[in-house]
């Protein structure tokens, strides 16, 4: 562990804020608990106003700068960034793992994913194009151009650590904006750690200080700071819907902008025409991957009651078979959940679903001994429910997979699937492909992402990646959502060397 922490430039107690160069914090100290074992990795002595003002000021002054590098040039920062990122790979995932407790593999993959946006954003940095039209004016030239917006603030969750803000990060740099990030409490160490990525890159390259800040501090100080910062044309946090909810007021308030990536309640339907051989693992990985806290995590089946109860036996079954225990371990595929709270919601969870009704097939234990001391371990669980029950409407962020029966067709089931108030993934298992188009069509799943044949978990970075309704309606990375991160400026040019207005009117004097 010592090895990893100082491969990364970890320290025992390390500085909360950052413009690119370390400011002296002076904050509470912050311990970051690994999940793993309960043991304390490191310390942070968290930002306070008067390190947030400096931050801010530095990143105001470095907007003025950045924002007139070519874009390519940018791009070419971007794609060193990646390069870091390439030789840093396993000592970052395994701090992933550490400090938030999901298998290594899947640390692996996050990092991953932060190269590939990397590549994805490099590339796009030579693609910033603007539309051009006919004018109805002669001589006239109509345009539209793509410029920089300003200083983004980027608020991540616990469950990406260090995905989320390179999804955000990479876009905006390509597109001229400088970027604060305040991430998760729970996960400050991997954000010192990009950070200090981030600065080897910059400071060769002579990127001014303020390009890339990094706050870590509380959120009803630092956090409620940024989202109130009029000069923060753009928030884009990713968390639970009541954060959302939260500060889509403050923002809306200063008629900011804001891209919101919120809690999602995803649902995976499973037809009689469906190949249980496929269904069944995608399930599995969708519900019991990074122990259920993934923004994707299959939270509902819906199953055509002709398979029921076949496919709740399969499942029971396949669910036996997960090994539970050091994420960092070879052969485990569900570490700990990310701390006691998470574990105690589970608990909630579950005593509601009795209350309502509900059957629970298996899980829900909180395991203890050798190996399980962090008191953060728990069996993925399975529960027969209703739709409509009160604790299936919310998402539980944690392994608990609900199974829904639905009778009649494929239309039945997308109502039990769009009923609930969050809109992020969806899937469907089918061979037929009336239902499927069904599904991806206007009457079909009212869901950002909605997928055949492949669940609802495992989002490629090249589209566009969000939810509605509750989720929050913000696509964060991907596709042409550079679009978000900049401000599209129209520019009519008269070369006529005549006056002429638009509409055809004449205004002689
Ligand atoms: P959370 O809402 O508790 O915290 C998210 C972030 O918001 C943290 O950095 C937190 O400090 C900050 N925050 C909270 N209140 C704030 C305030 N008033 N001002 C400024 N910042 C504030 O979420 P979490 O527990 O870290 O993450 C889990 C949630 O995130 C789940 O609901 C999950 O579905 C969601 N999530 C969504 C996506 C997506 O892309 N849709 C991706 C990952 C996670």
């Amino acid at each position: 562990m010592k090895d990893i922490l100082a491969k990364l430039g970890i320290e025992d107690v390390n500085q909360g804020a950052s413009t690119g160069s370390w400011l002296d914090c002076k904050g509470t100290l912050l311990e970051s608990v690994s999940p793993i074992d309960g043991q304390v990795l490191a310390r942070i002595q968290q930002c306070e106003m008067g390190e947030y003002a400096q931050v801010m000021d530095t990143a105001a002054k470095a907007f003025q700068e950045w924002r007139m590098w070519p874009a390519p040039k940018r791009g070419e920062i971007v794609r060193q960034l990646g390069e870091e990122l390439r030789a840093h790979k396993e000592e970052l995932a395994a701090l992933v793992t550490m400090e938030m407790g999901k298998i290594l593999q899947e640390g692996r993959g996050e990092v991953q994913e932060m190269i590939d946006i990397c590549d994805f954003a490099t590339g796009m940095s030579r693609q910033l194009y603007g539309l051009t039209t006919h004018s109805e004016r002669a001589r006239h030239r109509m345009f539209e151009q793509w410029h920089p917006l300003g200083i983004i603030g980027v608020i991540t969750a616990f469950n990406f650590p260090v995905a989320v803000w390179s999804w955000n990060t990479t876009l905006a740099l390509i597109c001229g904006d400088v970027v604060v990030w305040k991430p998760s409490s729970k996960t400050p160490l991997t954000a010192v750690a990009c950070q200090k990525i981030a600065e080897k890159v910059l400071k060769r390259n002579g990127v001014p200080d303020g390009v890339c800040s990094l706050i870590i501090g509380k959120g009803s100080s630092v956090g409620d700071a940024l989202v109130r910062d009029a000069r923060v044309p753009l928030i884009s946090a990713t968390g639970s819907t009541p954060m959302g909810k939260r500060l889509a007021a403050i923002v809306g308030e200063r008629l900011g902008r804001t891209i919101l990536e919120l809690g999602g309640n995803n649902a995976i339907i499973v037809t009689p025409n469906a190949d249980l051989s496929l269904a069944i693992p995608n399930i599995a990985f969708g519900a019991i991957g990074t122990a259920g806290q993934r923004c994707t995590s299959t939270r509902r089946i819906i199953v055509h009651e002709s398979i029921h109860d076949t496919l709740v036996e399969k499942l029971a079954a396949a669910y036996k078979t997960v090994s539970i225990g050091d994420p960092l371990q070879d052969g485990v595929l569900m570490g700990p959940l990310v701390d006691q709270g998470a574990v105690k919601d589970l608990q909630n969870a579950i005593v509601k679903v009795k209350a309502e009704g509900g059957t629970m097939v298996c899980g829900g234990e909180v395991l203890s001994g050798p190996g399980y001391e962090s008191g953060c371990y728990v069996t993925p669980s399975i529960a027969l429910v209703k739709n409509e029950y009160e604790i299936v409407q919310e998402e539980t962020f944690a392994p608990l997979l609900y199974i829904i029966k639905y009778s009649g067709s494929v239309e039945d089931a997308i109502a039990l699937q769009n009923g609930v108030p969050q809109g992020l993934s969806s899937s469907i298992f089918t061979n037929h492909f009336i239902e499927s188009e069904t599904f991806l069509s206007a009457m079909g799943s009212d869901c950002g992402i909605a997928n055949v044949n492949l669940g609802t978990s495992g989002a490629e970075i090249g589209l566009a990646f969000g939810g509605e309704k509750d989720t929050g309606g913000g696509r964060e990375s991907g596709s042409d959502v550079w679009k978000c991160y900049m401000r599209r400026q129209s520019n009519t040019l008269n070369w006529s060397g005549k006056v002429a207005l638009a509409q055809g009117i004449s205004f002689d004097m």
